[in-house]
């Protein structure tokens, strides 16, 4: 039912908090200022806790990744040359990387400490810094 634009409840409307019900403006949502404020703490404290997938898949593709720069490279050689397409078969994935380092060559990608710098347009090397060896970290 609309009277006035202003839609009426077919039936009474509990409180979003505490489930009471409500009196007086069909546009009420909660029964007072305690349960408004209770009821946004509570919402505030889930979207904490409760992580979205995402970011396990997001932390897993950057570990992925970086085991794949790691492999790319032989032992005997510091640096390795390979294509994007033979990365992107394996399942590395271009859009996630830890940190970025801009230089005349052109910009470094890492995952943690393994990098690629794009070459040519299929073609990109592989390197490794030693920058992490001496961080100190907030534990
Ligand atoms: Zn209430």
């Amino acid at each position: 039912m609309d009277i006035g634009g202003r839609q009426i409840p077919t039936g009474p409307i509990p409180c979003q908090y505490c489930g009471k019900e409500l009196f007086g403006r069909t546009d009420k949502k909660f029964c007072n200022d305690t349960c408004r404020n209770r009821y946004h703490a509570r919402s505030t404290k889930r979207r904490q806790w409760g992580e979205p997938p995402y970011v396990g898949k997001i932390t897993r593709q950057l570990q992925r990744n970086r085991r794949l720069l790691q492999n790319a490279i032989p032992y005997t050689s510091e640096t390795a040359i390979v294509t994007r397409n033979q990365l992107a078969e394996q399942g590395f994935d271009f859009r996630f990387y830890t940190n970025i380092l801009e230089t005349k060559k052109g910009t470094y990608h890492y995952s943690y400490e393994y990098g690629w710098l794009q070459i040519e347009p299929n073609k990109v090397l592989v390197v490794r810094t030693n920058i992490y060896d001496d961080f100190t970290f907030a534990s």
